[in-house]
């Protein structure tokens, strides 16, 4: 079976920036990744390369700024009250954490400054502006139930678990 949207891939990577530094890797882990294809889950250029692909395969792939996190943009800052960070009392300059967005929806920040009562965040991707490579092997393609689709997202022990 192919990749194709609204199909569940389940893959093992390992990416790393223009200069060959690990970034992230799920080898090594239990379980590889799974994802619903077609759903925003995985960064444009990795999906585009999943496509048309199967079990067993693997590849290799370089990711453009522009077609994984963005670019990365100068001066995107905002004073955040501490108050709407879940873990605000633990955060120190350099950290990463997960911003809720008043438009719903979260988005991972770099915290710059600490006051008593407001965070500096930089708004950029902590990847915003690299280039990325992937080393992808495929394990499984099925496909995927109409609750998923209609969720955007994968179900089950490895996936989404609702309460
Ligand atoms: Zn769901």
């Amino acid at each position: 079976m192919q990749i194709e949207n609204n199909r569940v891939v389940s893959f093992h990577y390992s990416v790393t920036d223009g200069d060959g530094g690990a970034i992230d890797s799920s080898r090594g882990r239990d379980e590889p990744l799974h994802a619903l294809v077609g759903h925003g889950g995985l960064i444009p250029g990795l999906e585009k390369a999943l496509l048309g692909r199967s079990a067993g395969e693997r590849f290799e792939v370089d990711v453009a700024p522009e077609d994984a996190y963005g670019p990365r943009r100068d001066a995107h800052f905002q004073r955040v009250p501490k108050k709407y960070f879940r873990d605000g009392e633990r955060l120190r300059p350099g950290m990463t954490t997960m911003l809720a967005l008043k438009e719903g929806g979260q988005r991972m920040v770099t915290v710059r400054k600490v006051g008593s009562s407001i965070i500096d965040v930089d708004l950029n991707h902590p990847l915003a502006g690299k280039a990325l490579h992937f080393d992808v092997e495929i394990v499984a393609v099925r496909e995927a139930q109409a609750e998923e689709i209609a969720h955007g997202h994968v179900h089950g022990p490895q996936g989404h678990e609702h309460a």
